[in-house]
């Protein structure tokens, strides 16, 4: 497939390449435009026109340098194999091929969509979103030969995204309700996704009928139809195999899988749990579960939630900690719609442990979210501090204060470590030290140490499993 007409190159050596905000010559979506989005959808073959390319409102040229645009991209695709259960994965493949183009980088996905294209892209040339149609439409067509008619649309008049915003919402909430019926105990077969191992070496999604994607764009009823249509993709089988521990969703079969695309890296996986052996997280989740260990429960904060969630961290540090396909116990990447599932960190306590939400998720998975902690959750709206946020538990009665007589306990426990005759700290078997903070730090190992100093200090580590 030839890009020589274009005046960029085109590959996968620029996928992973950053625009940072200096360098860029306009923004496409993003967090400072409220309305944006990304849509594919099956169409009839008389629907489409194929290759054809429409830009509704002012094209690249047309726009100020260091803009901000309201942006959406809509893909039209029909084939006798095409099925509406491909629309999520094909959607996806916007990410990826987006970002082979050289001076452009695409962040995030459907509603959430974050675009920009370099100054130095722009100088060479690359001032029509009629090239960027080009490049999706070729690699589309020779990357999933299923696609027989493709047609794409870009809009960036304000007006008409607005007219056709819930359109795509209501789209996406289709497809989210229908994997909603089945159960992970119903299915032998999960699917796996390595879309995101171009920045995140080590990360798998596993997708279930209960955990969708990190992305929150690809279910399981998406992963089947994928894997059927393109084995050889990147969305596979994963045979769910022995059942190591269905509480806390361990499988030998999913395990396996870790070990082999990792690279050793991972090992174990427990679908189920923020802490403890933790599905990895890429950079593409749409939210973090993130540890608050002064009250021992989990707070939640989504990729457009502006501020300092009630830690005094925003997103984009403790997605810093989160990302890269590594499992970091208590910084744990997830979708929406995973938050909806009766499985939802079931073995760190579901929403019995969650203890803070921002306002606008919280309306989104209300019904979700057991009655009887419903009003016991705080948001933004009423907590902004560690302080506050204890007295509100306190006061509201949520179930995690029953966690804290139990952590005192643990505590005395805890300070009573042995010692040798000369001083020293005896800690046997091998712990792990982290140096640095959010957002970063080196990882030190010690096996049967002898620690000698002054005075050691012991925190308390957050248990993951729910006490009985
Ligand atoms: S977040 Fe997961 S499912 Fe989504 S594209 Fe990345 S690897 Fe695939």
């Amino acid at each position: 497939m030839s890009f020589d007409d274009l005046p960029v190159d085109v590959g996968v050596i620029y996928e992973g390449e950053r625009v940072r905000g200096k360098d860029m010559f306009v923004e496409l979506g993003g967090p400072k435009i409220e309305k944006k989005f990304e849509l594919a959808l099956a169409r009839s073959m008389d629907e489409v026109e194929d290759e054809r390319i429409t830009i509704i409102g002012p094209d690249l040229k047309d726009m100020k340098e260091g803009s901000y645009n309201p942006f959406a991209i809509l893909v039209e695709v029909a084939g006798n194999e095409i099925e509406p259960d491909l629309e999520g994965v094909i959607e996806r493949r916007i990410h990826e091929y987006v970002n082979f183009i050289e001076g452009m980088m695409h962040l995030n996905q459907r509603y959430d969509i974050w675009i920009r294209l370099s100054k130095k892209s722009f100088e060479k040339g690359f001032n029509s979103l009629e090239y960027l149609g080009k490049v999706l439409i070729r690699l589309f067509k020779s990357e999933m030969s299923i696609i027989e008619k493709i047609q794409v649309t870009f809009i960036t008049d304000a007006k008409e995204l607005e007219n056709r915003y819930d359109e795509a919402v209501n789209r996406y909430n289709e497809r989210d309700a229908r994997a909603r019926g089945l159960k992970d105990e119903d299915v032998d077969t999960f699917y796996g996704c390595s879309l995101c191992q171009s920045f995140a070496p080590t990360h798998v999604c596993t997708i279930t009928p209960q955990r969708y994607a990190n992305c929150g764009a690809i279910s399981w009823f998406d992963g089947r139809a994928a894997a059927r249509v393109d084995p050889k993709g990147p969305l596979y089988e994963i045979p769910k195999g022995e059942t190591i521990d269905d509480f806390r969703g361990e499988y030998t079969g999913v395990n396996q899988i870790y070990a082999e695309k990792s690279l050793g890296k991972v090992k174990e996986v427990s679908l189920y749990s923020a802490f403890e052996k933790p599905h990895t997280s890429c950079g593409c989740f749409e939210a973090i579960a993130f540890v608050i260990p002064e009250v021992d429960g989990l707070g939640i904060v989504h990729r457009d939630f502006k501020g300092e969630a009630v830690n005094g961290l925003t997103f984009s540090s403790m997605a810093d900690t989160t990302a890269g396909g590594r499992q970091v116990p208590g910084f744990h990447g997830i979708s929406i719609e995973y938050m909806r599932s009766t499985k939802f960190l079931q073995v760190d306590g579901g929403w019995e442990r969650i203890v803070w939400i921002p306002e606008p998720i919280k309306k989104r998975v209300l019904e979700f979210i057991p009655e009887h902690v419903r009003d016991k959750i705080p948001t933004e709206n009423d907590v902004t501090t560690i302080s506050e946020l204890k007295e509100f538990l306190k006061t509201h009665d949520h179930p995690v204060v029953n966690r804290w007589t139990e952590l005192e306990a643990e505590e005395e426990t805890a300070a009573q470590v042995a010692t040798s005759e000369d001083g020293a700290v005896m800690v046997p078997g091998e712990f792990t030290a982290m140096v640095g903070g959010v957002g970063g730090g080196i990882e030190i190992i010690f096996k049967n140490a002898r620690i000698y100093a002054e005075k050691v200090i012991i925190r308390r580590k957050v248990a993951g499993e729910k006490r009985k």
